[in-house]
Parts: C-alpha cells; sequence; structure tokens
C-alpha cells in the first residue's frame, strides 16, 4: 500500500473542471472512468466526495504516475528496458508501412567497473548521468533514447539511412571522448563503443534480430579496441546498383 500512498500524495486533482469541458475530453478520448475503492486501498483520503469528476481526474493522475514508473528509468530520467521492445517493434511496424529505414544503436560505456573501483558507486552515477546529457544533445527529435541496462543505452532512429547512422553515432561518440565530467573535486574523462544495424525498408528483418545485430557490432566495437563505432552491415541490397545506392545514403 506503500506506493499507493506515495503516489497519491502527488494528486492535483482539477476541481475546476466542468461538465461540458468533462464531456469534451471524454469526446477527445482523454478521460478513462474507473471505479476506484480508495477505501479498500487503505489510503487516508476522503471518500466522501463522490463527485465523479475529482475521481476520474485523480485517476487519471494515478494513471500518468504509473505510466512514468513503469517505462522511465529513475537515475537517468530516460526510457527504461521495458520500454525498449515496446518502441523499436512500434517503430519497425511503422517502417514497414511507410517504406522507411529505421536504425538502432547499442551503447555501452567503456571499462565502466573501473570507474566504480576507482571513485565509487556515487561517481559512477553521476558519470550515467553526464553521459546521459551528452547523449541527448546530439540525438535528433525523432530519436528515442532508452537506457537497457546498466551501462547499457540504445538509440532507436527513425527514418535514418546506413551511412547517417554511422555519421550521427560517430559525432556522438566523439563528443563523449572529448568531454570532461566534473566529479567531487576533480574531473573525469570516459569513452563509450557503439554497434548499430539498420533495416532497409524492403528487408524483412524482426525488432530482436535487428537488436542482435546491433549487439553483434557492438562486441566487434569492444574487441577492436573500444571507443568506437561500428556499423553491422553493409546495408542490404536493395535491388539498387552500388552507384545508386551510394546516391541515396
Ligand atoms: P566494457 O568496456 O567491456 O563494457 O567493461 P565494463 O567495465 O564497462 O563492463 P562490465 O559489464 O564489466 O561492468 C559494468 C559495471 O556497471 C558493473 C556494474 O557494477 C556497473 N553498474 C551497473 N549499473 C550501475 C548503476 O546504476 N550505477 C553504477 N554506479 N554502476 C552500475
Ligand atoms: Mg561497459
Ligand atoms: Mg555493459
Amino acid at each position: 500500500m506503500k506506493i499507493f500512498e506515495q503516489l497519491l500524495e502527488d494528486y492535483v486533482v482539477d476541481k475546476d473542471i466542468t461538465p461540458q469541458a468533462l464531456h469534451d475530453k471524454i469526446g477527445a478520448g482523454l478521460v478513462y472512468w474507473a471505479d476506484l475503492d480508495l477505501q479498500s486501498l487503505e489510503i487516508d483520503v476522503e471518500p466522501t466526495n463522490n463527485d465523479r469528476i475529482n475521481m476520474t481526474a485523480a485517476m487519471q493522475n494515478l494513471l500518468t504516475v504509473l505510466s512514468q514508473l513503469i517505462l522511465e528509468d529513475s537515475l537517468t530520467g530516460l526510457f527504461n528496458r521495458r520500454y525498449f521492445k515496446r518502441a523499436l517493434k512500434s517503430e519497425m511496424e511503422r517502417n514497414v508501412r511507410e517504406h522507411r529505414p529505421v536504425g538502432l544503436a547499442v551503447i555501452d560505456i567503456d571499462h565502466f567497473k573501473r570507474i566504480n573501483d576507482t571513485w565509487g558507486h556515487n561517481v559512477g552515477d553521476e558519470v550515467l548521468k553526464a553521459v546521459t546529457m551528452i547523449m541527448n544533445r546530439n540525438v535528433r527529435q525523432s530519436d528515442t533514447l532508452i537506457r537497457i541496462g546498466g551501462e547499457e543505452f540504445a538509440v532507436v532512429m527513425p527514418n535514418i539511412r546506413y551511412q547517417a547512422a554511422g555519421d550521427a553515432m560517430e559525432r556522438l561518440r566523439a563528443d563523449i571522448a572529448n568531454s570532461i565530467i566534473p566529479v567531487d573535486s576533480d574531473e573525469l574523462r570516459t569513452s563509450v563503443s557503439i554497434g548499430i544495424a539498420v533495416r532497409e525498408p524492403n528487408q524483412i528483418i524482426h525488432a530482436d534480430e535487428l537488436y542482435k545485430q546491433a549487439d553483434q557490432a557492438l562486441y566487434q566495437a569492444k574487441e577492436t579496441g573500444r571507443n568506437k563505432v561500428v556499423l553491422y552491415g553493409p546495408p542490404a541490397s536493395t535491388g539498387l546498383s552500388s552507384s545508386e545506392r551510394e546516391a541515396l545514403l
């Protein structure tokens, strides 16, 4: 019950909503009706107010907070692994519908364990946040950045070509490698290895397979020296000649 108590503390119930405004919201699909028995949750709130408008607003707030908790990584504020498969799958479905390419990058911080061992876990956390900030400033608005595990991230890049994905991730890699991260009264540097796979519009690859390809490319980046970007590929044949394909890229 503690989690619900915590969630309910954050409630801002919109008491000013008019019946007409509520009606409009329902029409726009924005309001979900649900019977929430607050008493059965043993929460110290006044259950005497039977106003369904307030109850609906409360339920909506609860759903918003819950969905944030479920899909967000609390340290970095990025989407978490739970969101990853869903985002990749839906992006790939869209890519099939719209005949557009989609790219996936998997990013892993190099020798991150050493940072923890040398500076402590809290500094490790600060590095994760600093790297997140650098990644955020290097991705496009349409890209989705996800923390898929401890010091491992993914970028889902809709509508991006093989070479453009490589260039974008190379800029990101260089930005991280050239950044100085202030920690305590000192500063440190870090680097990342990046593996990329791109699904061309006419290729038939499932989300799991694309992830495997990007992960394989990441493994190669680690094996061949770290602090580098490796593209899985070359891009699959599109039925075009190599010069036509070059022109497209
Ligand atoms: P490599 O270059 O091969 O990727 O080496 P690495 O040291 O980065 O990889 P390894 O998998 O050996 O270590 C990852 C470390 O990340 C181990 C784990 O303790 C640490 N880690 C995972 N999640 C967190 C976190 O949330 N905060 C901190 N500070 N450390 C974390
Ligand atoms: Mg690592
Ligand atoms: Mg790792």
